[in-house]
């Protein structure tokens, strides 16, 4: 039985990079965004798309091994920012007067 490409009956999101029908099975219904790294750890999106009956999931924010909802990501994202904030009251960030130098 042939696997239906992701494409065929489901749109690919405008983020998503993968050419669907290239690969095989469950691998050809993710939808994948470009792989940003920060430091050693890949973070990316990830959908899978609908597939007869199975509706769609995601997407989902990888970080590393890990899988954060979008709400989650969100949560996660605002924490660190506290912390950075929080952080660099003490210690002032390198690049920091850079950074703020284009105002
Ligand atoms: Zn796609």
């Amino acid at each position: 039985m042939m696997e239906r490409p992701a494409a065929a009956g489901d749109p690919c999101p405008a983020w998503c990079r993968i050419t669907h029908g290239t690969l095989q099975g469950e691998e050809d219904r993710l939808h994948l965004g470009v792989t940003v790294y920060v430091r050693e750890t890949p973070v990316r999106l990830c959908m899978t798309a609908a597939h007869g009956s199975t509706p769609s999931d995601g997407p989902y924010v990888i970080v590393g091994e890990r899988e954060f909802t979008l709400d989650e990501a969100d949560a996660l994202s605002a924490v660190v920012a506290r912390l950075v904030e929080a952080g660099s009251a003490v210690s002032p960030r390198a690049g920091a007067a850079a950074h703020s130098r284009g105002r």
